[in-house]
Parts: structure tokens; C-alpha cells; sequence
């Protein structure tokens, strides 16, 4: 009965996500074991409640009436390092904070994730949207996910090529979303790696300490320091000091638009085509929504109704001392412009709970 011990009632959510906004959960647990998950789960089923999982609550977004279910935190914390073959395995629990297993693969010099430091959030949470900043994304080194299914109670391992992984997207957030819990998650690191340069504002500051001279683990260290920085001045690190950082990051994903659907953006764009920063992917062209977002005459530090959108990022949309209501109508407003200027629809990143298209428009 430990799970429903820790059980308890009518919890504020907003303290629990980095943008400080939704009302009460009806319940709230946390779970440090696969039985006490077990034991929460079927006590949901047999009150009829819907659950939700939260991790750091740093890609979530709870509404203003709170949430009428449960809401299970995975709390199981701790990883290992193991050699194997070459590689180091290192398995690391759900619950753990994402940032302290990279600091501590970093200053191993294993190389891998070093671009993916200062990343909010729990391990558990990091294949389900597949994070990704600077050149790197966990898919890359994801050996496997251990999962509780909840149809079947069982626990699945499931191998990184099975997780449906793509920008920002897997099997967790998509098909099979609300079937897993995610338990722990093994990743594929490199010993004595150089670190990942393929992000230029890295490159260049990495070039400028001379990082070819540095000894493997000082390079790794000293790209997760630059990372830390670029994340630093744009607010995108946990910073509870940091008004722009009461944020889920990155609201927007960065649309990826078929060529024909980019040659009519481009048309559309006329002289101002150029000036569109846009990365090749695998199945078109990606094109950066902070930039449309600005072209389509939004500016960082507007704001309205108590939120706004970053001074530092027009990405992320900020709660200063608003609502949901008044942070969807913004994000809607925002996906209405850039629709009606451009054609193109941009997405939603976070979790939105519960989740209700209409609320994003356009
Ligand atoms: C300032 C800031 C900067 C950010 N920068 C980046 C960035 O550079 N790149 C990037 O990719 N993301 C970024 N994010 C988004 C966020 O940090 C990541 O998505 C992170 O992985 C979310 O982790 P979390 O534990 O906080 O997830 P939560 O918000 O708690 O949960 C997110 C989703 O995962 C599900 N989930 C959580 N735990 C589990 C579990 N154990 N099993 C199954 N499902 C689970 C939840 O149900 C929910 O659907 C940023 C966010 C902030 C606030």
C-alpha cells in the first residue's frame, strides 16, 4: 500500500512545472517502485480517474481547472556506468534529473550527450519527446527504455529502433501515447570521445579555447560549459531567478515542410526568402519557426494578459503572472499570424493536459 500511502489530494500542479501555471490535481503520487506504480495504476482504473505522468514538468502544460485524475511521478532516481565492448552503458532511472547524468558523463569523459546539458527534466522524459539542442539528440545513444505497458502490467524492454524516434517525436508521444511508463533508459556512451561540434555558435567558441589541445575529458567538460552559456543567455536552462526562464523551452517545433510546400513558402516569402534560416531533414527542409514567428510581426518581450513571450528567445512563451487560458490564447494568436502571413502550421512542443486542439488554434 506504499503508493496510495503517499497518495495525496487536491495538490497544486503549477509549483511542479517550470512555466508555474495550471490549478489542482485531484490526486498526485509519486512512485519509487515498479509495485507501487502497479498498485496507483489499478486504484486509478477501479476509481475511473485518468492518470497523467509527470516528470520535471518542464514540457508541460496543466489547465487553469487542474487536472480531475491522478498524476503519477516516476521518483526512482540513481544510475550506473558500465565498460561494454569498448562503449560505457550507462542505465539510468526515470526519475532521475536529466543534467546531473550528463554532468556526471561529461566529467567521465564519455562523449555523447555533452551538447544536450542543461536540458530541464527527468531521464524518463527524454525519449518521449527524443530532446535534442546543439547538434545532438538522445535517439542517438539510446540502447533501450524499460517500460511498464498498462494494458498488460508487464515490464517491456524495448530497443531504441522500436521507440519510433524522430524530430522531437517517438512512439511515446505519438501512437502510443499513455500505453508506457518509462522505468529507465539505457544510453550508448563513447570513452575518450571528442566532443560533438556540429552547432557553429559551439564550434567557434570551442575553436577560441583551443579545444584541440585539450585532453578528452577537459574538451567534453568545456563544450558542456559553452552549452551551458549559449543556454544561459537565451533563459533556456531551469533558472528559477530567470523571469524568462518560467518557460517549457521551446513552444514551437520548427515545421519540416516538403520541398514543394518550402518552393511555395519561399513564393510567399519574395524578397525576404533568403534571410529564412533552414536545415536540411530527412524528409524535407526544416525551417526555423522562431524566425517566421518574428517575420509574421511578433517580437520577444511582447506581452499580453500576463504572459508574453521570452525577451531572450522567440521560441519560448513566458508565464509572467498569467493564466493557461491567457498562454493558449497567445500560442494561438502566434500559430494564427504565421498561418495567415505563411501558409505553414506550426506545432505545439509540450504537453498540453488536457489536451484539446482547439485551444492552439488557428
Ligand atoms: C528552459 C527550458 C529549456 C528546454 N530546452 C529543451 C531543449 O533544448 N531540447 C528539448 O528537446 N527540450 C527542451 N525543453 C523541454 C523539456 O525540458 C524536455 O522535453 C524534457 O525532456 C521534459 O522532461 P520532464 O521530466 O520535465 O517532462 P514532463 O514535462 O514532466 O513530461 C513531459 C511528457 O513526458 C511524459 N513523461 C514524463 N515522465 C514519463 C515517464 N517516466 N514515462 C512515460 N512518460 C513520461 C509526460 O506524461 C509528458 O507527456 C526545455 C524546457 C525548458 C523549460
Amino acid at each position: 500500500m506504499k503508493a496510495l500511502q503517499t497518495l495525496r489530494e487536491q495538490v497544486p500542479l503549477a509549483p511542479l512545472t517550470t512555466i508555474h501555471l495550471g490549478g489542482p490535481a485531484r490526486y498526485f503520487a509519486a512512485v519509487r517502485t515498479v509495485a507501487e506504480l502497479a498498485e496507483a495504476l489499478v486504484w486509478s482504473d477501479g476509481q475511473g480517474l485518468p492518470v497523467q505522468l509527470l516528470g520535471g514538468g518542464s514540457n508541460t502544460v496543466f489547465a487553469d481547472e487542474g487536472f480531475a485524475g491522478v498524476v503519477l511521478q516516476v521518483a526512482a532516481r540513481g544510475f550506473t556506468f558500465r565498460e561494454r565492448s569498448g562503449d560505457v552503458v550507462c542505465v539510468a532511472r526515470a526519475g532521475t534529473e536529466w543534467d546531473d547524468l550528463v554532468a556526471a558523463a561529461t566529467a567521465r569523459g564519455l562523449g555523447g550527450i555533452e551538447c544536450l546539458s542543461g536540458i530541464p527534466g527527468s531521464v524518463g522524459a527524454t525519449p518521449v519527446q527524443n530532446v535534442g539542442a546543439y547538434g545532438q539528440e538522445v535517439a542517438e545513444r539510446l540502447l533501450w527504455v524499460r517500460a511498464f505497458e498498462r494494458e498488460t502490467g508487464k515490464v517491456r524492454q524495448l530497443k531504441g529502433e522500436e521507440c519510433g524516434f524522430g524530430y522531437r517525436q517517438s512512439r511515446f508521444k505519438g501512437a502510443d501515447r499513455d500505453r508506457f511508463v518509462i522505468l529507465s533508459v539505457a544510453l550508448r556512451l563513447s570513452p575518450d570521445a571528442s566532443p560533438h561540434l556540429g552547432y557553429r555558435e559551439v564550434a567557434e567558441r570551442a575553436a577560441n579555447l583551443g579545444i584541440d589541445r585539450l585532453a578528452p575529458v577537459e574538451a567534453l567538460t568545456a563544450v558542456r560549459r559553452i552549452v551551458l552559456e549559449l543556454r544561459r543567455g537565451k533563459s533556456m536552462l531551469r533558472d528559477p531567478e530567470d523571469e524568462n526562464a518560467r518557460s517549457v523551452g521551446s513552444f514551437f517545433l520548427n515545421p519540416v515542410l516538403s520541398l514543394q510546400a518550402f518552393a511555395a513558402l519561399r513564393e510567399r516569402l519574395g524578397p525576404m526568402a533568403d534571410a529564412a534560416p533552414v536545415y536540411p531533414a530527412p524528409d524535407g527542409v526544416k525551417v526555423s519557426a522562431a524566425w517566421l514567428i518574428g517575420a509574421a510581426g511578433f517580437h520577444r518581450g511582447q506581452r499580453q494578459g500576463g504572459v508574453g513571450i521570452s525577451q531572450r528567445h522567440a521560441l519560448a512563451l513566458v508565464n509572467r503572472d498569467g493564466s493557461t487560458r491567457a498562454l493558449l490564447a497567445l500560442a494561438g494568436e502566434i500559430r494564427r499570424g504565421v498561418w495567415e502571413r505563411f501558409g505553414v502550421q506550426l506545432q505545439p512542443e509540450p504537453v498540453i493536459v488536457p489536451y484539446d486542439p482547439r485551444r492552439v488554434g488557428p
